[in-house]
């Protein structure tokens, strides 16, 4: 059996895990490299976490998945040196409370090895599908690939409603859009991740304080949910005049080499009614984050669902 696994996010790689007995697994993904929106931005010397800063597990299962990954150090916990920053008052300390996960020495390293060994194509953004169940091919711009008895789409809802518009898919979800600030500090705060009462910025966190990150003084910063709400259409180089002008001035300080990036389906807000869809007779499915508001447990969850009901209705 030929699988088509559009997207290579963590929904993929744990569909790559459960079902790779099953038949042969092929990755569509549009960006350059894997993880979706466990994302590090590399350059020769430093590196940026720009998507999902750290994640919990709750759930048994996730917490049995994420096990290997613990063992061999490619995941490990965070516990950041945690301050409050305002331009009204002074910083003070809080407490973190629960274990906060990220991937070492990048976000997204922990979860290559689940893809090795299945056929992957990069930088290609799937369009259409077109064919019959057990005949399915996917088109992108002037490249076409297939036939696989079944597609499965891990991309954010809004690509696999389109993609699954003229199969009666009508699952809906609404995400929280976001802004990240990519730059570099001219000295190391005494702090690792700030949690900022202000308008335009939620939060800003000192990539060396992640475990196993490079020693450059680069910061990473996230805007308020609200503000991005508003902004989202606005000029890119307006949205990032105004984040750095909002960092600069809770940290006193200049920025350098200050980068904005775009998340336009960033957090699940509400969540799908199913979490996940698969129709055995289509052979089409989809699972994703938004079966759930818990980010990357739910990615895990939804694809995890999918795949048991896969092996007990679907092959
Ligand atoms: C700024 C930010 C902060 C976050 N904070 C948290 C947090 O604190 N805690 C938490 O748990 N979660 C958080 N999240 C959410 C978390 O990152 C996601 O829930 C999780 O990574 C989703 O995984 P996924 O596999 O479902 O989707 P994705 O990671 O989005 O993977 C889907 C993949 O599909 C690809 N794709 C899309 N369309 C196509 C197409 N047409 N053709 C080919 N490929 C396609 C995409 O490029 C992507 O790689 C945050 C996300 C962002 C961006």
């Amino acid at each position: 059996m030929k699988i088509a696994i559009i997207g290579a996010g963590l929904s993929s790689a744990v569909l790559c895990q459960t079902l790779r007995r099953l038949g042969s697994l092929h990755i569509f993904e549009k960006s350059r490299g894997i993880g979706g929106r466990m994302a590090t931005r590399q350059s020769a010397a430093e590196s940026w976490d720009h998507g999902v800063p750290c994640f919990i597990a709750r759930d048994p299962a996730f917490k049995q998945f994420l096990q290997p990954f613990l063992d061999d150090h490619s995941l490990t916990e965070w516990q950041p040196k945690m301050t409050t920053l305002s331009l009204e008052k002074k910083p003070y300390k809080r407490a973190w409370f629960e274990p906060h996960y990220v991937g070492q020495p990048t976000m997204n390293h922990w979860i290559k090895p689940i893809f090795a060994g299945h056929p992957m194509e990069t930088q290609v953004d799937i369009q259409s599908i077109y064919g019959e169940p057990g005949h399915w091919h996917l088109a992108a711009n002037d490249q076409h690939f297939g036939p696989f008895d079944w597609v499965i789409s891990t991309a954010p809802l809004t690509p696999t409603s389109a993609l699954f518009d003229r199969f009666n898919f009508s699952l809906t979800a609404r995400y929280q859009s976001g802004f990240t600030l990519l730059c570099r500090m001219p000295t190391t705060p005494s702090w690792d991740r700030a949690v900022c009462q202000d308008e335009v910025i939620a939060e800003l966190i000192v990539s060396k304080s992640r475990p196993g990150r490079s020693d450059s003084n680069t910061l990473v910063a996230h805007a308020q949910d609200p503000w991005a709400t508003r902004q989202i259409e606005a000029e890119p180089a307006m949205v990032e005049r105004a984040l750095t002008d909002a960092v600069e001035a809770l940290l006193n300080t200049q920025l350098e080499a200050p980068k904005l990036h775009r998340w336009r389906s960033a957090k699940v807000i509400e969540p799908a009614l199913n979490t996940h869809w698969l129709d055995p007779k289509l052979q089409l499915g989809a699972c994703g984050d938004w079966g759930g508001t818990e980010g990357v447990e739910s990615a895990f969850l939804s694809a995890k669902a999918l795949a048991e009901a896969f092996v007990s209705d679907g092959k």
